[in-house]
């Protein structure tokens, strides 16, 4: 693995997110309750509250940012009546044509990517479609109510790319009926569909969905967090290896999920994709430690900057983890700048991580 150098992440362009919770859905998969992941009431934004809301973004960010996109996420966006994607789409149309955003976004059911739909949108400046596929086993999207199998995804997916969209797909683990062979195997699926990046989800429990009904009476059992952290960790690594770029582990700290009375229960971390890399950092200091010949009393470890949280792990767990395991008295964690932001060194072994 080369280094990474300075080149900034795919997901460090300014999305500005409409969110059209469960709008255009015409299913309910036991895990969801899009009102609890977006905090907000369904119903899609008017052209005038997306103006004020695009202007209030572009003018706090348009500096500090290399490409900025506006999307709709959290339903599904080519299930909306014909009407109202048009409405959607003319109201941030504008913002392109005059060159303050470069391109649209928005997420979908795989059973909604048709010639057609796609045929709707040809003339707009929509640039990413995600997809919302959450595992590629016929009888898990069954038991999670999905309401489509995998070969949709798979038809989707190569009318997408054949139409030049940047294509998303987005995972989920701990599903009903899923296990960490069939989170591996969706992964293997998905690699091949060859996206332009991935999110991966874990299963919670959110108040108001089917799941909840079969968390309470003893029939679902979701992940416990440190099993989950070390299955995405391996999917994270398999899209790596294709040099497919995982742009979201865990989701994002809302008020909603903050709110316990929401979350009931499951794998929710509001660091989780910290806890990845953390982890993936833990396991390259042990190869080292591993496959030396005497364990040092002392470790030092150089990197760069921006990998010391991540060599350190959530409230330092990495260090006294490290210390026990090989019985070091002390860790020496020295700060190089010139280092890539990949790059670290144990002892005297210079590894660059996928991290
Ligand atoms: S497809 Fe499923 S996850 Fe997506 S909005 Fe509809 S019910 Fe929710």
């Amino acid at each position: 693995m080369k280094p990474n150098g300075n080149r900034a992440p795919l997901d460090r362009h300014l999305i500005v997110p409409f969110f059209i919770p469960h709008m255009g859905c015409p299913h309910q998969c036991v895990f969801c309750n899009q009102r609890t992941i977006t905090g907000k009431s369904a119903q899609t934004p008017t052209a005038e509250a997306l103006h004020t809301e695009v202007k209030r973004f572009l003018k706090h960010a348009k500096k500090r940012y290399a490409s900025i996109q506006i999307s709709f996420f959290g339903g599904n966006f080519l299930g909306l009546s014909p009407d109202t994607i048009k409405a959607l789409l003319n109201a941030a149309v504008p913002f392109v044509r005059r060159g303050e955003v470069d391109s649209l976004r928005f997420s979908t059911r795989p059973d909604t990517i048709t010639p057609q739909a796609l045929a709707a949108i040809a003339d707009d400046p929509v640039s990413t479609v995600e997809l919302g596929v959450q595992s590629m086993h016929d009888s898990v999207l069954k038991a999670a109510a999905r309401g489509h199998r995998a070969m949709d995804t798979v038809r989707a997916a190569a009318l997408i790319k054949a139409r030049g969209y940047q294509l998303g797909l987005q995972m989920m683990v701990g599903l009903p009926g899923d296990n960490d062979a069939g989170a591996i195997a969706t992964a293997h699926a998905l690699a091949a569909l060859k996206p332009d990046f991935v999110r991966i989800y874990p299963t919670l429990v959110l108040a108001g969905s089917p799941l909840a009904e079969l968390f309470r009476c003893g029939r679902y059992h979701p992940m416990a967090l440190d099993a989950c952290v070390t299955l995405v960790k391996q999917l994270f690594l398999i899209f790596k290896a294709q040099r497919i770029p995982v742009v979201r582990m865990g989701l994002q700290a809302s008020d909603g999920l903050a709110d316990p009375a929401s979350l009931l229960a499951g794998p929710y971390h509001p660091a989780f994709g910290h806890l990845v890399y953390s982890e993936i950092v833990l396991d390259a200091i042990q190869g080292v430690l591993a496959h030396g010949q005497d364990p040092p009393r002392n470790l030092s470890i150089v990197t760069h900057p921006r990998m010391v949280s991540r060599v350190q792990g959530l409230n330092k767990r990495n260090l006294r983890h490290l210390q026990a395991a090989y019985h070091l008295e002390e860790i020496v964690i020295t700060q190089d700048a010139r280092f890539a932001p990949n790059q670290i060194r144990v002892g005297s072994q210079t590894l660059y991580l996928d991290a």
